[in-house]
């Protein structure tokens, strides 16, 4: 049934900004602080106090708007949205209305190796509300910690045509946030916050259908299972004769269900109004193209020239842009290697797809606090490249070179585990066990072409893993063939 329809989807996505302080205070902007440690008298919202706005949010608001296309607004103004909850002090929040200092812009996504542009309607700034506590057995609990903290709402156009599509454009949106090191993009923890509007219509037609809006999605996976969930109740909806009704949800991720909260209020509701404590923006030229000017490359771009420059597979480009100081090691490891080619590009890649985002993830730390010294990828790949040490050598001796920040080839010499590759050692090698195991050269002759592998095993295992690969599986053949 749901084949027969288009699905429609625009996303809502908050962004906590990395400032120091907070958007129009000067208490600090930090997670994770003892509940009311960071308040002031203006995010208490006592009287007779005045807001003052953080450069640092008009800066990174539009860093954003520039690294997603967009057009920005160099006059423009802050508005008041007008609400009542316990958790904003001041009975509104200070946001942007009519003129968002960021529109029009796009993001490539690319799904199934297809890029698409998704449309951004706008980015605008604004502060948080505080946190009410329900959970506790006693009273509902207030922390104003994250009130007034700085966020940008970034919202798209209803441009996204699958679940696949949103979970692609969430991961461009992180990534550019984490490029750009303007948030941690942390949906867990609440630094990324996406509300999904989502309506469907019979394929073929122009019409949008009345769409939903779910709240509450707190991992990029919830937001896929929401939209899919959401998407078929419509259908079912539509296709036993109902009607999709315009409604706020939220997604109940225990029962993997979207439930009905509100029936959805307009713009009118808040009474929007122009900020009148805080004046107009006014940006300079200057201001803007400094800015553009700080733009670092962006996730998608360096993926290609990964691609491009190094001879990468795109799954692995993809895996190294997923954190920039990933892809940033990878750079700089390459540079270092004494023999730049495309394989040992592709080994220094897997060094760090494979051993140190296992680091990361055991040590729990960024790549850069994992204090790994430059040297040692780039000297293992070399090593193995010019068949000094196996593989399994090399893996062998990585923690401790990681351990005590000591060179591989010192490690190397030291405990003596250079590759053999002395042909003439490794010859009588192959001869002797081909001779002690006529029953395995029987099976060899008869066609079992597997039993090569218990050759090589033998020697590996008598040069305790040191004999080159290569020439051992070489000699072991030369004896077989005789
Ligand atoms: P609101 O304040 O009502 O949430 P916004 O303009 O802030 O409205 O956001 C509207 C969001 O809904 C945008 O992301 C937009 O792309 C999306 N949207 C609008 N119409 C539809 C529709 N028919 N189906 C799905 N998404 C839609
Ligand atoms: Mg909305």
């Amino acid at each position: 049934m749901i084949e027969k329809y288009t699905v429609v989807i625009g996303l809502e996505v908050h962004a906590q900004l990395l400032t120091e302080s907070k958007a129009f205070s000067t208490s600090s902007a930090s997670y994770g602080e003892m509940p009311n440690s960071n308040t002031d008298p203006v995010t208490l919202g006592m009287p007779g106090t005045l807001p003052v706005l953080n450069k640092k949010l008009v800066e990174y608001a539009v860093k954003m708007g520039l690294a997603t296309n967009c057009k920005i607004r160099k006059k423009c103004g802050f508005a008041r949205k007008n609400y009542f909850y316990p958790d904003l002090p001041k009975g509104y929040q200070i946001s942007q209305h009519e003129d968002p200092i960021c529109y029009d812009g796009k993001v490539e996504i690319e799904l199934d190796g297809k890029r698409k542009f998704i449309g951004l309607t706008r980015i605008h700034m604004e502060e948080d509300s505080g946190k009410s506590i329900h959970d506790l057995d006693i009273d509902t609990l207030l922390d104003f910690n994250r009130a007034g903290t700085p966020l940008i709402e970034i919202v798209s156009e209803p441009q996204i045509r699958s679940s696949q599509e949103a979970y692609q454009y969430l991961t461009q949106i992180k990534q550019i946030l984490l490029y750009l090191g303007i948030s941690t993009g942390n949906m867990e923890e609440g630094a990324l916050r996406c509300d999904a509007n989502i309506s469907v219509m019979p394929k073929g037609s122009y019409k949008f259908g009345t769409r939903t809006e779910v709240k509450n999605l707190n991992s990029f996976r919830n937001v896929q299972k929401a939209i899919d969930y959401e998407a078929r109740r419509q259908v079912e909806l539509i296709e036993s004769g109902g009607e999709v009704i315009q409604q706020t949800m939220m997604w109940d991720g225990g029962a993997s269900v979207t439930r009905a909260m509100r029936s959805k209020g307009d713009a009118a509701d808040y009474r929007y109004f122009p900020e009148p404590d805080l004046p107009a923006l006014n940006l300079s030229d200057e201001f803007v193209s400094r800015l553009n000017n700080e733009l670092p490359e962006l996730p998608l771009e360096k993926k290609y020239r990964l691609v491009d420059e190094y001879g990468l597979p795109v799954y692995d480009a993809g895996i190294l842009v997923e954190d920039p100081e990933l892809s940033d090691l990878f750079e700089k490891s390459c540079g270092m290697l004494e023999s730049k080619n495309k394989n040992n590009y592709k080994l220094v890649s897997n060094w760090l797809m494979r051993d140190l985002l296992q680091l990361r993830a055991e040590l729990d730390v960024k790549i850069s606090e994992l204090d790994l010294p430059d040297f040692l990828i780039p000297e293992l790949v070399d090593l193995i490249s010019r068949g000094e040490i196996s593989s399994s050598v090399a893996k062998e001796i990585f923690p401790e070179c990681f351990q005590n920040k000591t060179h591989p080839s010192k490690v190397v010499e030291e405990k003596g585990l250079s590759q053999v590759s002395d042909e003439s050692l490794i010859d009588g090698l192959a001869r002797e066990i081909v001779e002690a195991n006529p029953e395995q050269v029987e099976q060899y002759k008869a066609g079992k072409d597997r039993v090569l592998g218990f050759f090589v095993g033998q020697i590996m295992k008598k040069t305790k893993g040191k004999a080159n690969p290569k020439l051992v599986s070489n000699a072991v053949k030369k004896y077989l063939d005789a």
